[in-house]
């Protein structure tokens, strides 16, 4: 598909939606902060999928806790031509020799992990002109995209 025009907001709520069953199950809280006025000229698709991976690792990672499992998400346009979109969970920090290596394809922890999914995210955020970084702490993993709102892609 093409890229498209379409609002950050409904984008998210889409993303809900579908992870609704799943955030319920893992007894996880989503607090979503979009800034309701971005609009992004991008492929909808794929960006999706980045953000549904973001989610999935996070409740992945709050497994390890037993209570108050939490994501927060934030976007925010920057000097008017980008938007900064955050996705952060208060589960366990990623070691810092960890941390390094998750955009790597096949890195993973999980017994049943395959490593593809931040290698992918990496891929398409770039494909975007945009960049994808992680920062790790014992309060919150925080994953930050910085994405023109008017990505030429092919
Ligand atoms: P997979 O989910 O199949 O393991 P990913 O590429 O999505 O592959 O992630 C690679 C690794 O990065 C994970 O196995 C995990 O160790 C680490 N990771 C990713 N997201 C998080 C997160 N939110 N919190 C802690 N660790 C994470
Ligand atoms: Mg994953």
């Amino acid at each position: 598909r093409d890229a498209e025009e379409f609002a950050l907001e409904d984008l998210f709520s889409d993303i809900l939606d579908f992870m609704y069953p799943s955030l319920v199950d893992a007894d996880v809280n989503v607090v979503p902060r979009i800034d309701p006025t971005i609009t992004l000229w991008a492929h909808k698709d794929e960006l999706k999928q980045v953000l549904l991976n973001l989610i999935m690792n996070s409740i992945d990672a709050l497994r390890q806790k037993k209570h108050d499992r939490r994501i927060m998400i934030y976007s925010k346009t920057e000097s008017d031509s980008n938007v900064h979109i955050t996705i952060s969970n208060n589960g366990p920090a990623i070691p810092p020799k960890t941390i390094k290596t998750i955009f790597e394809p096949f890195f993973t922890t999980k017994e049943l992990g395959t490593g593809i999914g931040l290698f992918v995210c990496k891929k398409i955020i770039e494909k975007h002109k945009g960049t994808i970084s992680c920062t790790s702490s014992d309060e919150v993993t925080t994953f930050s995209i910085l994405l023109p709102l008017h990505a030429v892609v092919h």
